[in-house]
């Protein structure tokens, strides 16, 4: 998909769909040219079923940054044998630990360059993930009222730095239809949400913690910085957006 006009028509057709019809909308475009990237985040399985029952064995891209939370491997676990999911790991190149040291980071719960390590450690194997998949195009489970960084994306965009299309079919779904549709299927939730961890990514609590009434879903990642995104959702690395 690459005319503008018909992405613009889409976007416009999918503002009043169902989620699973946009996911049926793109395996009918894509075929197996559609992958999707999963976090294994708090309400990460609503995406991965709707994806699943379209696409049972659609590869699911997830980053190991090597500083997941122990609860998000017993997440993905759970799901992977739930679901039969197709998961496909890339992990950092660099060695955990040895990162830490060689940046000079000398508290494994405090990042003080966090720009440096999500490249490092979460934006270079999504982009290594991406080159060696060659994707026409990518499912994945951004929502609009996140955070004001995600209010303006569409359900199509092509992204130049992947080369393809991103689709994004909960964009304007919240948290009570994510939650009607877990408690239709029977899905789990997170482990950790129920602490309050509404979006989770890496351990460190620079990174992610849990948040309170009144707070943005999001507003407990990078909560002592002005960063929103970890990158790999955004079309460049521009500084700026991050
Ligand atoms: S979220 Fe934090 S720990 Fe994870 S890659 Fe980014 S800076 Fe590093």
């Amino acid at each position: 998909m690459s005319v503008q006009t018909d992405i613009s028509t889409l976007n416009e057709l999918f503002e009043k769909s169902h989620p699973m019809d946009v996911v049926k909308w793109a395996y009918a475009e894509y075929g197996d040219g559609l992958v999707m990237s999963s976090s294994f985040g708090a309400d990460s399985a609503a995406l991965l079923h709707m994806a699943t029952q379209v696409m049972p064995e659609i590869k699911v891209v997830m980053v190991d940054t090597g500083y997941l939370f122990p609860e998000t491997w017993q997440f993905m676990e759970e799901l992977r044998r739930r679901l039969s999911l197709n998961v496909w790991v890339y992990r950092t190149r660099r060695d955990p630990i040895a990162y830490l040291r060689e940046a000079g980071e000398t508290n494994p719960q405090f990042r003080q360059d966090i720009l440096a390590c999500c490249a490092v450690n979460k934006n270079e194997p999504f982009d290594r993930a991406m080159a060696e998949l060659n994707p026409k195009a990518w499912l994945r489970g951004i929502r609009r009222r996140q955070s004001d960084s995600r209010a303006q994306r569409q359900f199509v965009e092509f992204s130049p730095r992947y080369k393809c299309d991103a689709i994004s079919p909960l964009l304007n779904w919240g948290g009570r239809e994510i939650h009607q549709y877990l408690k239709a299927h029977d899905l789990p939730y997170h482990p950790l949400r129920d602490k309050g961890y509404l979006s989770i990514g890496c351990n460190p609590l620079s990174c992610t913690r849990a948040i309170t009434a009144g707070e943005d879903e999001r507003s407990g990642r990078w909560s002592e910085s002005n960063k929103v995104e970890c990158g790999i959702n955004l079309n460049s690395l521009d500084s700026a957006q991050l």
